[in-house]
């Protein structure tokens, strides 16, 4: 996606977002991007800063980190981003976008190329440690069963062998009474 500096003297220019996360360069194997990255962004000169405003959509889907299953949730925020020429900086280069950082990024040229920071504006919101809910039991650590569907075998044993030794401790203390 290219936005031509020159274009926006005539008036603020939007455009619609509805990409594939392949347009993104979003792929990694921690998450899935569901279907496109959807939206709007409006550029509009201000001076010699362009200012970028609207939202993105994606829908996402990670690994429960304690049940493995997957976990699936939107994003949706809205977005705005100065664009600084980068002739302006001492460097001269353009810096990479920091969307924890600030809202200010740089431009070579006359040409804005959005997608790196589109891109980082997706991955700064997902979750470090996803879960399919709050309650997740995870996995049996012996068997690896999964724990929201039901006690496995070793689990069962597990709390069969506590309840014995719960009324062994009873008898006693009737005993000592
Ligand atoms: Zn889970
Ligand atoms: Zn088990």
């Amino acid at each position: 996606m290219k936005i031509d500096v020159q274009n926006l003297h005539s008036g603020p220019i939007t455009i619609p977002l509805n990409h594939s996360p392949k347009y993104f360069d979003i792929r990694d194997e921690d998450f899935q991007v569901v279907g496109k990255i959807r939206g709007s962004l409006t550029f509009t000169l201000m001076g010699d800063k362009v200012f970028m405003n609207g939202n993105l959509e994606a829908r996402i889907r990670m690994a429960c980190v304690r049940c493995l299953e997957p976990v699936e949730f939107s994003i949706r925020k809205k977005v705005t981003i100065f664009y600084m020429s980068s002739k302006n900086r001492k460097t001269g280069d353009a810096m990479p976008f920091d969307p924890e950082d600030d809202e200010v990024s740089y431009y070579k040229g006359l040409v804005i190329i959005p997608d790196n920071d589109i891109r980082e504006l997706i991955l700064v919101d997902l979750p470090d440690y996803p879960h399919c809910k709050e309650s997740c039991k995870g996995l049996c650590p012996w068997c690896g069963a999964n724990l929201n569907t039901g006690l496995c075998e070793c689990k069962k044993e597990q709390e069969v062998s506590f309840t014995e030794q719960e009324s062994w401790k009873e008898k006693l203390k009737k005993i000592h009474t």
